[in-house]
């Protein structure tokens, strides 16, 4: 079924997701700071809005796509924000990666003037979010997350509820551990070979079907191989992601030590001046160390 929808935050990951809905027919109200972003999303059929509360008042689901908790915050329940236009019984559906307690504070708030709220944050970066093959983790009730189903559908392939309003956003802090982690693990292995004079392209061969053999290895290692570290997932993005993870574990009385290691390797190539670049840096972190 086709719906009216509203989509906020159209940056490297927002703009694919849209073009995607364009393509399964929906109605799209767009806005975003960027207005160049604006006008690629309008020229395929999308309507700008003047401001959030706009992009609310002509949509029935708004699905925000926004860096981190302070901007979902501002565009939801700020001035001329979402809430100020959103009719009774629309649906907010935030796929940014925030923290669980804003975002649970955000769906509390949403709720009192009776709008439902799910968090669906995703993975699986850029390639995925072109091809629609995002894997979706949703916080939220049943009968909510059921009438998304279709929509997000058009953006990911595998959507899962994994609980209640909050839960998304932990089950994606969750996923950064793994993923930032397996990066750093196969930066350790490929440079300690890359020093013993191994061909990382012959490594990488040899490994992939072992093991070793990973989603990640996968994504990351031809990238690294051709010295391509445009991001994709930014070392910015994943360091307030390893950030709100330990926060986050901190109050729950979860230790985490190697996060904890990760979260250093991150400031180093921040200070490195690589904030912008692909979170692959990391064996760039590790090719300085061993002076490969
Ligand atoms: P991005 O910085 O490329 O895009 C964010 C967009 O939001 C920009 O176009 C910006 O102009 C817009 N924006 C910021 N403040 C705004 C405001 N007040 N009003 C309107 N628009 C505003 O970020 P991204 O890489 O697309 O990531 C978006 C979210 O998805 C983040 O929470 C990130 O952690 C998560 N994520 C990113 C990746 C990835 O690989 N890039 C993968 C999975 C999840």
């Amino acid at each position: 079924m086709q719906s009216k929808i509203g989509f906020i935050g159209l940056g490297i990951m927002g703009k694919p997701m849209a073009l995607n809905l364009i393509k399964a027919g929906h109605t799209l109200t767009v806005f975003d700071l960027n207005q160049e972003a604006v006008k690629a999303v309008c020229a395929v059929g999308a309507i700008a809005a003047r401001s959030a509360k706009a992009v609310a008042e002509n949509s029935d689901i708004i699905i925000t796509m926004l860096p981190a908790s302070k901007h979902v915050t501002e565009v939801v329940l700020g001035e001329n924000g979402v809430l100020e236009g959103a009719k009774k019984g629309s649906l907010i559906i935030d796929m940014s990666s925030i923290t669980p307690d804003v975002s649970k504070e955000i769906a509390t708030k949403v709720a009192a003037k009776g709008i439902d709220m799910l968090d669906a944050p995703v993975s699986g970066g850029e390639p995925k979010a072109i091809d629609g093959t995002l894997a979706i983790m949703v916080g939220g009730k049943v009968d909510v997350f059921n009438r998304a189903l279709p929509v997000l559908h058009d953006m990911g392939k595998d959507v899962t509820l994994v609980g209640d309003n909050g839960c998304g956003v932990t089950a994606k802090l969750a996923n950064q551990i793994i993923v930032n982690l397996n990066i750093a693990a196969m930066s350790e292995a490929l440079v300690l070979a890359a020093k013993a004079g191994i061909d990382i392209e012959k490594m990488y061969q040899a490994i992939r079907g072992g093991l070793a053999g990973s989603a990640v290895l996968d994504a990351k290692v031809p990238l690294i191989l051709d010295r391509n570290f445009v991001a994709g997932g930014s070392i910015a993005i994943n360091l307030k992601d390893i950030t709100n993870v330990m926060n986050t574990a901190h109050e729950m009385g979860v230790p985490l030590p190697l996060s904890s290691q990760l979260l250093e390797i991150f400031h180093a190539l921040k200070v490195d001046g690589k904030e912008k670049d692909d979170h692959g840096s990391i064996v760039r972190y590790y090719e300085k160390l061993a002076n490969v």
